[in-house]
């Protein structure tokens, strides 16, 4: 599904990705670890087209998305992103958070047919079927986000705002947000970092769900029980390059970098 070739990025003269190669098939769960400033944030940045790299290719459903020339909200619509602080937004309802990006995406592609519409009808060129209506798309957005916040418990909490909820409440409604996009991939960096520990399970356990449904994931974590229990495989991340990447069992059991294995005395 992705693949990453010898992916570089530079801030000014700091290299801090040094040439990462990684490819992500459909159905894994990758864990990547790593002492912090090493880049993993940055990783997922460039792989979300937030940052864009230095250099290197990343192959997402045979397009490259670092190439400039290509439209990236295409494919970014099909990666999902959770960040440590939740960033949902704050001025707007739980409902809305989770309708805001599929209306939006629905709406501009109808408006883009429409113009086309438009345009064909004088060049006599074909029109393209517009079968829905804004109203109708917000209504199908409105019972999709039901319908998610349903799966985790919190359909009371439709018409409220972000600010009255817990860590862990909001971190399950960003993940659920993600999933409303329909993404082929979702990204997660620390998502567990800002809770508070009573509310790490909640959270860890949607994502074990999620795992356990087949959704291909890439999380960054400090959570070495989820690398261990939920990961097809786990990847160390040192100094912008991987230093060591095995299946959890072997990870765990048989670290090789002299690095690793200083970082995993740490924080076993
Ligand atoms: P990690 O997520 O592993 O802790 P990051 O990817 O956030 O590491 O950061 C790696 C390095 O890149 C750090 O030294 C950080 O200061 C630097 N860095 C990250 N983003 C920027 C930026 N936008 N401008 C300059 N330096 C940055
Ligand atoms: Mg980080």
């Amino acid at each position: 599904m992705i693949d990453v070739i010898n992916l570089k990025k530079s801030f000014g003269s700091v290299e801090v990705l040094k040439g990462i190669n990684m490819t992500i098939n459909k159905g894994d769960i990758v864990a990547i670890i790593g002492p912090s400033g090493s880049g993993k944030s940055t990783f997922l940045r460039c792989l979300n087209c937030m940052e864009d790299p230095t250099s290197g290719q990343i192959i997402f459903n045979g397009v490259d998305i670092a190439d400039m020339k290509v439209d990236i909200n295409i494919h970014r619509r099909k990666m999902g992103m959770v960040f440590q602080h939740f960033n949902l937004f704050n001025n707007k309802t739980v409902l809305e958070n989770i309708m805001l990006a599929p209306v939006y995406t629905r709406c501009q592609e109808l408006k883009k047919a429409k113009r086309h519409n438009r345009l064909a009808a004088f060049g006599k060129k074909e029109q393209i079927p517009v079968t829905t209506t804004k109203e109708q798309i917000k209504k199908e957005a409105r019972e999709q986000a039901m319908n998610l916040l349903k799966r985790i418990g919190l359909e009371d909490k439709a018409n409220v705002y972000p600010s009255t909820l817990s860590g862990g409440q909001k971190q399950r409604i960003a993940i659920v947000r993600a999933l409303a996009m329909n993404p082929d991939v979702i990204l997660f960096d620390e998502p567990t970092s800002a809770l508070d520990p009573e509310m790490v399970g909640e959270v860890l356990e949607l994502m074990k769900q999620l795992a356990e449904e087949g959704m291909t994931m890439v999380v960054v974590t400090h959570e070495m029980g989820f690398a261990r229990e939920v990961a097809s495989r786990v990847v160390f991340i040192d100094e912008g390059v991987i230093k060591e990447e095995a299946e959890p069992k072997e990870f765990f059991a048989h670290p090789k970098d002299v690095r690793l294995k200083e970082f995993l005395s740490k924080v076993l």
